[in-house]
């Protein structure tokens, strides 16, 4: 597909499907993925010195801080392609957000998108908390979108399916309130740019939201 380089922030709560539509973006459109955790994930099991320094950051659900966050993020956005990238977990501060605007000016490569796929809260919940897992293969099922033959048992194995530890109310709960206290601030930073493209995903399939995605970046 031909369009003018884009430069993309992504935002969406877990759960929203923010993945899959970036891997048929990354593929359709040729950009490079730019993942801070996925980078992060990448030092610890390489054991280099920031892996160490901040693999207890990690653990702890808490942030890491913003100059180490941005010099992952300059160096990842001087290796991508011609075609553009997409930003994926960052910025999560106001203090990177204006960073990462400072980088990219001097780069000469300003922000072109900014899609929230957004989806509301009970519509998450029912996805996330209904999901149950098979252990030994890793095949997902869901109580109402994807239910098992027989209740709690593996269609092909018949062991019995477990529901995750992360994926109970209480941890989707806790989850979201730190999702809402990191990005609140950080969508307002761009609405108030007028970059912010909300996209809510509720009542729409996969390829609905993919189209409505795709309209948007070829604005
Ligand atoms: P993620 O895979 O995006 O959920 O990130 C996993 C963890 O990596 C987060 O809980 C943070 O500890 C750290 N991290 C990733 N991106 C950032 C960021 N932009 N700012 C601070 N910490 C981050």
């Amino acid at each position: 597909m031909s369009v003018k380089p884009l430069h993309i922030i992504f935002f969406g709560p877990p759960g929203s499907g923010k993945g899959t539509q970036s891997a048929k973006l990354v593929q359709d459109f040729q950009l490079t993925h730019i993942s801070t955790g996925d980078a992060l994930r990448k030092e610890i099991r390489a054991g280099t010195e920031l892996g160490e320094r901040v693999k207890h950051i990690m653990e702890a659900g808490k942030l890491v801080d913003d100059d180490t966050i941005m010099e992952i993020v300059k160096s990842a956005i001087e290796k991508a392609g011609p075609n553009g990238f997409i930003l994926d977990g960052i910025p999560r501060t106001i203090g990177q957000a204006q960073a990462l605007d400072k980088i990219l000016v001097e780069i000469g490569l300003p922000i072109t998108h900014v899609p929230f796929l957004n989806v509301t809260r009970d519509v998450l919940k029912e996805r996330i908390c209904g999901r149950l897992f098979h252990p030994g293969s890793g095949r997902v099922y869901h109580r109402l979108y994807k239910p098992p033959k027989v209740e709690m048992t593996d269609d092909v194995t018949g062991e019995p399916l477990v529901v995750r530890k992360d994926d109970t109310e209480e941890v989707f709960d806790q989850r979201m309130k730190e999702y809402d206290a990191t990005f609140e601030p950080v969508l307002k930073y761009y609405s108030e740019k007028n970059l912010l493209h909300t996209i809510t995903g509720d009542e729409m399939s996969i390829e609905e939201i993919y189209d409505s995605l795709k309209n948007h970046l070829q604005q």
